[in-house]
């Protein structure tokens, strides 16, 4: 069924243009959005759709999420230790959450972290995920709670010595499987948590699949201070002797304590960064420049949350202390993660868009979108969600999955975790 939003206020973010239309929404992806400001028009062979009257309501394009990891959604209050030491955050935070996750309590994080998505108008999530003592099928886990919600997903499985050399190997042959049928990335924790072996065989079954790496970099000074000391050189420097930089589509999660050599071999790399704003504050690791790296950003939210304005909102708000950056600069980051997938050739067609009840007191014009976005556009103004053609959330329902049911399961799995975790 192919569906028409009729009288849409309509931002094209690539030209740049507010438009008053309708809009021919078809579930094809490799088709482009057809506009016309007669609805006769785009009713013409059509044999099957739904017209959606938007009453002059702003429409835009859904968001990707460039670097998130759902296995956390279900222990936000775990994610608070108090401490500057990054590692210790890490052992009490993720890395212990990671060790008591089962395909059971991994479906209810997932479930709920592709619903969280959707109520914020994201259509696609690049996963970085780690569950080390639930490596094979886990991917398949994320997958089917994503596709059970309607949401698009680009996964990795975090590879890492950092339990052991054979949970490392786990997780190199489970990647090896998963990029055999699956589009994907190879997965890393972070250079200071990956021996020369594991990198080494990373690399090369990136370059067997001709996919990239999607690795933290940099994170806190801890990734370059151990990495100098371990194998004298910088995390980059690492990576590039290592290969990984020959690859395509390289995703370096944060990147906050690259020098500026650093900083040119990613920007002449190709590769891309991910910038995660709110965890980077919330964690105290440091503030994102953008010195030397060219425009190859964009935005994640690295498991805080899974609201992309949110995300963009804070990139600008902290970021402009730091960078120069103006409000254009942090929407086309936001934009990027869709021309990631695009360089990929992962398809994410224009058919993934986003009706906002947008309660604005001034109008809502091409030259002033930018400020209502920072200034005054929220999750909660998402009503209805289009992904690859299909409406998947309306009216605050989501149409897919049952979120009663989502969030009883998710409250009884939580609860599991959180015992297993206090024991
Ligand atoms: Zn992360």
């Amino acid at each position: 069924m192919s569906i028409i939003l009729k009288n849409a206020n309509y931002f094209d973010f690539r030209q740049n243009k507010m438009l008053f239309t309708n809009i021919l929404v078809e579930t094809d992806s490799k088709k482009k959005l057809m506009t016309s400001s007669d609805v006769n028009d785009l009713l013409e062979n059509q044999t099957d759709v739904r017209i959606i009257d938007c009453f002059g309501k702003l429409v835009m394009h859904s968001f990707v999420n460039g670097h998130h990891h759902s296995y956390v959604s279900l222990t936000r209050t775990h994610k608070l230790t108090n401490t500057d030491d990054f590692e210790f955050r890490l052992k009490t935070g993720a890395w212990k959450i990671d060790q008591f996750l089962d395909a059971d309590v991994l479906e209810a994080c997932s479930l709920y972290s592709a619903m969280e998505s959707l109520k914020n108008g994201v259509t696609c999530v690049i996963e970085h995920h780690s569950s080390q003592n639930c490596i094979k099928g886990s991917l398949e886990t994320i997958e089917k709670a994503f596709k059970k919600v309607g949401l698009q997903f680009l996964p990795c499985f975090e590879i890492s010595d950092r339990k052991s050399y054979s949970a490392s190997d786990e997780g190199l042959d489970y990647t090896d499987s998963w990029l055999s049928s699956h589009p994907g990335l190879v997965g890393l924790h972070a250079s200071f948590t990956v021996g020369s072996t594991t990198l080494k065989n990373a690399v090369e079954m990136a370059s067997k699949h001709k996919t990239g790496i999607h690795i933290h970099v940099a994170e806190d000074p801890v990734d370059e201070k151990l990495t100098k000391e371990k194998y004298g050189c910088s995390v980059v420097q690492r990576l590039e002797l290592a290969g990984a930089l020959s690859l395509k589509n390289n995703i370096f999660g944060h990147g906050l304590h690259m020098d500026v050599k650093e900083r040119t071999l990613v920007r002449d790399s190709g590769t891309w960064m991910a910038v995660n704003f709110d965890s980077n504050l919330n964690n105290r690791v440091g503030f994102f420049t953008s010195t030397e790296l060219g425009d190859r950003i964009m935005l994640g939210t690295d498991g805080m949350h899974s609201d992309m304005i949110k995300s963009a909102q804070t990139a600008l708000f902290a970021g402009q202390n730091f960078d120069k950056v103006g409000w254009g600069d942090i929407y086309a980051r936001l934009r990027n993660g869709a021309r990631y997938l695009h360089e990929s050739n992962i398809p994410h067609g224009s058919n993934n868009l986003v009706v906002f009840d947008y309660d604005s007191p001034t109008p809502v014009t091409q030259n002033n979108f930018l400020g209502h976005f920072y200034f005054g556009l929220e999750g909660r103004h998402v009503k209805h969600t289009i992904a690859d053609g299909k409406l998947i959330f309306s009216e605050g329902r989501i149409l897919t999955a049952d979120e009663e049911i989502i969030l009883k399961e998710s409250r009884k799995a939580a609860q599991l975790l959180w015992n297993r975790m206090s024991e």
